[in-house]
């Protein structure tokens, strides 16, 4: 803690998607921000409207390496977090995933500071148990195109837990369900961007397999506030913890909705299902609810419906 309670925050993958939303919250709470990023899948652009706040700094560094920085708290967000982007470079995905979690391991060891984990539903894998409550121990395949992904995700849990164990360290083990809004990128290949890029551009809407598969989907304000809710929990709330929002939809009446929002004359067509894409998802936020208070306010028409208004700026 500095001499006037300032806190200096640590925000890894800060130039990314949710890394931006996550670092105006923070700056809007008052707190300092070091935002660590090598700018593998995030951008300057994110972060453009911070660069002018003396609270905020930016830092080009890759979290594969160690760093040494004086802090009082760490969210680690690092790693790309769309298939297009993590299967570019598959090796560095896991490396970043952990190597990188073991160095803010050690540098929140050093320092006896809270180092809070970005996970994933992933971990679930194409999951067996519907909805996903954090007991289930996931249904992953080690080998295929995903499992950099999804076991460099589960590996840096194990850390994660090793260090509080080994080290009595303080946690904060998130699992995030698929989020979107502003800033996600135009060409990462997610669902609700393509659509949403692809419905104004007129182009054919892409439905892999037959459509019927689902995801549930939480818009970023929301996200973020189960983020800070978790970070500011008692020591005791470690999770995993699922935050997502637990409406299910088929990914076919999501492209129905696009269409329909964005006032689009694009015709749906179909492309092959990729390998190992989970035919369903949807958290169980029940522990969210009882421990954090949390639950989300924003709906799927509301949140599609400002992250349009963003992709039409950016066209
Ligand atoms: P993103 O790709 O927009 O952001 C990731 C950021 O990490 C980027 O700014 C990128 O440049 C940076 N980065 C990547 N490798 C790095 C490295 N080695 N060193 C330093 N910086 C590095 O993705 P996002 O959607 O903002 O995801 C953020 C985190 O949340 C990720 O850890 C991701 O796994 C997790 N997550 C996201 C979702 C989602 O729906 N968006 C779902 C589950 C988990
Ligand atoms: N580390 C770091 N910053 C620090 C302290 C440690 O990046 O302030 C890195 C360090 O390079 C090490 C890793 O974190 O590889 C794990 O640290 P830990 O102390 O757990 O392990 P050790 O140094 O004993 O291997
Ligand atoms: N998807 C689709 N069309 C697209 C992009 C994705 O039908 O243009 C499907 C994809 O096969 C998956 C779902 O939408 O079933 C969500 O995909 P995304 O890549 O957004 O996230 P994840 O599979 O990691 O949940």
């Amino acid at each position: 803690m500095r001499y006037d309670d300032t806190k200096k925050i640590l925000v890894t993958g800060g130039a990314g998607f949710l890394g931006s939303h996550l670092c105006e919250r923070l700056l809007a709470d008052g707190h300092e921000v070091l935002c660590v990023d090598n700018f593998y899948t995030g951008t300057r652009r994110n972060i453009a409207h911070l660069l002018g706040n003396p609270r905020f700094e930016i830092l080009r560094h890759d979290v594969t390496f160690p760093l040494y920085v004086e802090v009082d708290e760490i969210y680690n967000l690092a790693c790309p977090a769309s298939p297009v982007h993590y299967q570019f470079d598959p090796v560095q995905t896991t490396k970043t995933s952990v190597i990188g979690a073991i160095n803010m391991l050690g540098l929140a060891k050093r320092l006896r500071i809270k180092v809070f984990q970005a996970s994933t539903s992933e971990v679930y894998g194409d999951p067996e148990v519907h909805p996903q409550v954090e007991e289930y121990v996931g249904h992953v395949n080690p080998i295929g195109f995903r499992s950099c992904y999804d076991e460099g995700k589960r590996c840096a849990e194990t850390l994660f837990f090793d260090y509080r164990r080994q080290h009595n360290l303080p946690i904060k083990v998130v699992r995030i369900f698929n989020t979107y809004g502003p800033r996600m990128h135009p060409n990462d290949g997610r669902v609700v961007s393509n659509l949403i890029m692809q419905a104004l551009r007129g182009d054919e809407i892409t439905l892999y397999g037959d459509g019927e598969q689902t995801r549930s989907f939480c818009y970023v304000s929301d996200l973020i506030e189960g983020f800070v809710r978790l970070m500011d929990s008692g020591p005791e709330v470690t999770g995993p913890i699922n935050i997502g929002n637990p409406n299910e939809f088929t990914i076919r009446d999501l492209a129905h909705m696009v269409i329909e929002l964005t006032d689009s004359r694009s015709r749906i067509t179909h492309r092959p299902l990729p390998p190992d894409d989970p035919r369903q998802r949807r958290p169980d936020i029940g522990k969210a609810k009882a421990l954090l208070d949390w639950e989300p306010t924003v709906q799927l028409r509301e949140g599609l419906e400002r992250t349009i208004a963003y992709f039409r700026t950016t066209l």
